[in-house]
């Protein structure tokens, strides 16, 4: 590994611990729940198994090859560690976070989508799709993820939680991260929102008016 390489994969465990410390704050994440990684090349540096994400220290995140193996650190990788590597292999993803952050598990274990009944819904894609459920870790699960995400920036996890990318030269953690908040609030306004009526979707034709408004600038 040359010393640039070492250097940006450094830095980005360092912004691993920075966003583990920020998820924790805004309580999308709960001690081990949830794991962040990122890319840089061929390398994938990622949160540890079993170390509370507002404790970690930048040496505490593994380095591993997008095959899985562990090309630096002593700890093990996060055992969702699959998932995120199937995301890097299959999109452009340049990061990845997960959570079980609470409104987006209630969406998650009760309906098969989020539908768009705000418009910055169209910020992840449009309405968020749920993964099938399987047991984590598992390659089945990585599957079910990868087409759900398809053509968006975000998927949830059928009784289980959310999962959201970064890609892009700007993107990257700050972008994935920017979706979870996201996610979070419209799954929460989606939840809030079945308890006093029933939410009105928006219609294809308003979305096309947003977006089309958005190009104007
Ligand atoms: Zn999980």
């Amino acid at each position: 590994m040359g010393e640039q390489v070492g250097e940006q994969v450094d830095a980005l465990r360092r912004e691993l611990c920075e966003y583990g410390r920020r998820a924790a704050a805004l309580g999308l994440v709960i001690g081990t729940s949830g794991n962040l990684s990122a890319r840089d090349g061929d390398l994938v540096v990622v949160t540890p198994s079993g170390v509370a994400l507002d404790r970690l220290r930048p040496e505490d995140c593994p380095v591993v090859g997008l095959d899985g193996r562990v090309v630096r650190g002593e700890r093990k990788p996060s055992s969702e560690t699959p998932m995120h590597l199937a995301l890097y292999r299959e999109t452009g993803a340049r990061a990845v976070v997960h959570t079980h952050s609470v409104f987006a598990t209630v969406v998650a274990s009760t309906m098969t989508e989020l539908p768009p009944i705000h418009y910055n819904a169209l910020l992840l894609g449009g309405a968020v799709r749920v993964a099938p459920y399987a047991t984590y870790g598992t390659p089945e699960l990585a599957r079910n993820v990868i087409a759900a995400i398809e053509g968006r920036q975000a998927a949830l996890m059928a009784n289980h939680g959310a999962v959201t990318i970064g890609g892009g030269d700007e993107g990257g953690l700050e972008q994935a991260f920017e979706a979870t908040r996201l996610l979070e609030w419209l799954c929460e306004v989606y939840v809030r929102a079945l308890g006093v009526g029933r939410p009105t979707v928006l219609t294809e034709d308003q979305l096309t008016a947003v977006i089309e408004r958005a190009l104007q600038g």
